[in-house]
Parts: C-alpha cells; structure tokens; sequence
C-alpha cells in the first residue's frame, strides 16, 4: 500500500483523507490541536463560536451533496435554513441580495430606485477582464456600484478595486439580467445563489460535521511541517527529515509551501512573494435579537463589514451575532466599533486569523500558475482554498478533494 502524507486537517486535507482511506495508508498531518482549519468552531457560553466567520454548508454539485450526506453525516442530522439576510444601505435596511430589492427601495426613496432601475436598464454585459470596480458599475450601474458594492468591496480587499480582478465573482454573487431584476419587481423573484439556503448540523455546532469528516481519518495533531524534500534514490518524500512518505497533498498555504520544499527555483518563490491575502478578525456577541441569518454593512461608519447572526443558525435561535472586520484589529478597537450598535450588547469572544481571503490583483493568476506548473511537475499535489489560492467555499474544496482523490487512485493503479 503507497503512503500518502496529507497536509492539514481542513475541510479539504480531510474529505481527501476520507477518499483515499480505503486504498492507501493516509496520514494527516495538522499543526493546530483540533481538526476544521478554517470552519473550525470553539464552544463559548454553550455557543458554537465560528472562529473564523459562520459557516453554512450547501452545494449545487450533486455529487458533493451526496458525498456530504451519504457517506459523512445524514441529512436527517442537518436542518434547512432559508437564507434571511440584509443590507444596511445608508439609513435603509434593505433584503439581500440588493439588486432584487428595488421595490424596497423605492419605499424609502423613490427617486433613488428609479435612478438605480434606470441605470440597470442601460447596463451592458460585463467581462471578466474588467477590474472589479469597473464590472460593478458595468453590471449594476453606478448608483448601485457606489453606494454598496464599491464601499462593501473596499472593506473585503482593503484596496483600490481597480487593481482587483473580477473574474472570481462568479457563482460568488448573484449576477441577475435585466429580466431577473424586472421579475423580482413584479413577480418578487429571488436569486439562486448556493446560501440562498443552507444546511447546518442538528447539534447547533458545525464541529459536528468537521469530527464526521474527521472518522476513522488517522491525523497527528500539533504536528508542524516545516521541511519536504524528494530522495531520488529512494523515490520517497522525506518531511521533517525523519518521516517517509510516496504521496504528498497539501492544503496549506501556497505561500508558505514553497518555502518549505528543498531546493524550488528562484522564479517560483518570487511568484509566491507577490500573492496577497487578506486576514480578519472577528467578535462574537449577544445581541437584542434579529430574524435575519446575516446582514452586509457597506457603510464606511463602521470598521465592521458583516454580522452573522451565528444564533438564527441553530434550530432553536438564540440571540448571538459574529462581527466581521478585514484585518488584524485589536479587542478594544472591536469592542469600541460594537459599543456604537445598539443591537450588539455583550462582547464574548474575540479571534484573529491570518487566513481569510485571497486577493485577486493583476499579479494573481501569473503567479498561481507559475507555482502550480512547478509543483504538478515535480508531484506534489496541492488543493484547497489556500492550498490552491483561490476563493473556494467548502463546497469546492470538497469537489477538488474529489478530482484530486480520483486523480491519484487512477495514478496508483498505472503503477
Ligand atoms: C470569513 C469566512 C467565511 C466563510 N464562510 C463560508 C461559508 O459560509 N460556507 C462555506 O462553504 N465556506 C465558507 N468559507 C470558506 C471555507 O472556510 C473554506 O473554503 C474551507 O474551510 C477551507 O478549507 P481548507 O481545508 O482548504 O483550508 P484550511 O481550513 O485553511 O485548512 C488548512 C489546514 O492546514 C493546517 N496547516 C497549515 N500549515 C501547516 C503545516 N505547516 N503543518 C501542518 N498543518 C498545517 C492548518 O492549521 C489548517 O488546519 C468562509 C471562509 C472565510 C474566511
């Protein structure tokens, strides 16, 4: 049996441990003491705190689904939720996603819906070639771009969106036509995003599913890579100089992969020198209470850009809300920025993580590529949202464990 080494207990290194079980020795390796990477969660006041923003788990891709909910945790251990979330648009409280919600709008300022209609009527189809500012304005139009998603984006990627591509917006907002806007007007259509509902475990805690996926996986905890080379002569990965392995996939960092790996050329590292993310922290509060699962704040009064309203995920609701801010922010300047919203009453956790979103500027894909060529060449296998450097839900990261799995047990059976 060939042994494979996977790095990282995410959501990724985890559902290929799971795949590739069977038909190999797998062993992960994760740094952290407790599996989930990213989707992790800590229990604080009976609370799942997501330490890294909420999570809610669908796919549009059967085969992910059936995945998810054949072979790791039955769908009768999940409930449904339909996604309930909003806007803060000025003094406006708007349904998300927006642009279906100029009906609302018109409620509050009719002048300012029928410019946005207006403007929408007289868009023209966006490529994804524009720089993201750009694509706002060309799909939307410029009242809409300016005062949400020009302001909301700038909090995301804490830069000019003209140097961010666009091409990532794909299936990660909604990109309605002018029908799609006039049947919401008339008909009170909705969009078809993959959250527009969503799982969540039955348990209230998304650490259920992450120790499902984690199953009969053999993982070594607070267990660091920190050196991988290749023996010719043996034909094996040699990690940390003591332990042997014919298979590497890593789901860490591409970044911090290639500094890791003997002897990658100089090209390589400069390309991964140039890759840009961003890091959040975020709060974890009671709060008076709401109906809505998430709420989106363009507005550039408050450091925070999102709530997660963590306690309308669970099946009985309870008044609990995650604030979101792009950064490394210290818990005063948290705390103070929620001191300034009624809604939030008190501060009860606080966690920073220096891993949240790629960025995507001009250097972006140049980059990735030339790192990717260089490690398909040489076999080692890479997945995963930073494992890739690209902006993958859950979701995706399943699916490309899936290929990924596919592609090595195909690979182990020509051998
Ligand atoms: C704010 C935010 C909100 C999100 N919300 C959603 C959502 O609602 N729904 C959704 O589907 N997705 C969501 N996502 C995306 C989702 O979290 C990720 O797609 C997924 O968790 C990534 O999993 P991964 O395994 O690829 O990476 P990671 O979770 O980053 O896992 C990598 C693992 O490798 C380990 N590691 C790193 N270096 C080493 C080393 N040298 N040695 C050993 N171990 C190492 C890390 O500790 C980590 O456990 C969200 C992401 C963010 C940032």
């Amino acid at each position: 049996m060939k042994k494979i080494c996977v790095i990282g207990a995410g959501i990724s290194g985890l559902s290929i441990a799971r795949l590739l079980n069977e038909s190999a020795f797998v062993e992960v390796l994760e740094k952290d003491s407790v599996p989930g990477g990213i989707a992790k969660t800590q229990v604080f006041n009976d609370v799942a705190y997501h330490l890294v923003g909420g999570h809610c788990f669908n796919s549009k891709d059967k085969s992910v689904s059936d995945f998810v909910f054949n072979k790791i945790m039955s769908k009768n251990l999940w409930h449904k939720i339909e996604r309930n979330s909003n806007v803060l648009f000025g003094d406006m409280n708007i349904k998300y996603p927006i642009e279906y919600s100029i009906r609302q709008i018109y409620e509050y300022d009719k002048d300012k819906a029928i410019r946005i209609l207006s403007e929408i009527i007289q868009t023209k189809a966006p490529t994804s070639k524009m720089a993201l500012d750009e694509w706002f304005r060309c799909k939307f139009g410029n009242t809409l771009a300016e005062e949400y998603f020009i302001p909301y984006n700038k909090k995301i990627w804490q830069t000019d969106l003209s140097s961010v591509a666009s091409d990532w917006v794909k299936d990660k907002l909604p990109t309605p036509n002018v029908y799609d806007i006039f049947d919401s007007l008339f008909e009170g259509k909705k969009d078809f995003m993959p959250h527009s509902e969503f799982y969540y475990p039955n348990t209230n805690n998304q650490q259920t599913f992450i120790d499902a996926l984690a199953m009969g996986v053999n993982i070594k905890y607070t267990y660091e890579v920190e050196s991988i080379c290749y023996d010719p002569v043996r034909g094996k990965w040699i990690v940390n100089s003591m332990m042997e392995y014919d298979y590497i996939v890593s789901t860490m960092p591409l970044i911090e992969l290639v500094n890791i790996l003997c002897c990658v050329p100089s090209e390589v590292i400069e390309s991964s020198k140039k890759l840009k993310y961003n890091s959040i922290t975020n709060m974890l509060w009671t709060t008076t209470g709401t109906d809505n699962t998430w709420t989106y704040l363009p507005n550039k009064d408050t450091l925070y850009h999102r709530y997660i309203h963590i306690g309308n995920f669970y099946n009985k609701h309870k008044n609990y809300t995650i604030s979101e801010s792009i950064g490394n922010i210290t818990k005063n300047e948290m705390v103070n920025c929620g001191k300034k919203d009624p809604f939030l009453l008190e501060p009860i956790g606080y966690n920073y993580s220096k891993y949240a979103y790629v960025v995507f500027d001009n250097n972006h894909q140049k980059s990735v590529s030339v790192i990717m060529n260089y490690l398909t060449q040489n076999k080692i296998y890479t997945i995963g949202r930073f494992g890739e450097w690209q902006y993958y839900n859950m979701d995706i990261c399943i699916k490309r464990s899936m290929a990924m799995a596919k592609y090595i047990i195909q690979e182990q059976e020509m051998c």
